[in-house]
């Protein structure tokens, strides 16, 4: 989570429903590892570095359970 999205949308400033619709997130592979950005606010929210490690990863598309 972006904690500029976070400051601003607790701060009573959007008139955003929510954090969640608040916050404008991508999500890439870099040559570390794996990367969040916020695009609202073009910066950096977390590089994970995954340190030469391949962890296991599941890509498929799996949706939310419909009850
Ligand atoms: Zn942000």
């Amino acid at each position: 989570m972006c904690s500029r999205c976070a400051d601003e949308f607790g701060g009573g400033d959007t008139d955003a429903a929510s954090l969640r619709d608040y916050t404008t997130l991508d999500v890439g592979f870099t040559d570390k590892g794996m990367q969040v950005w916020c695009r609202r606010h073009d910066t950096n929210v977390v590089h994970i570095d995954f340190d030469g490690l391949r962890p296991a990863a599941d890509f498929r598309c799996l949706e939310r359970n419909k009850d």
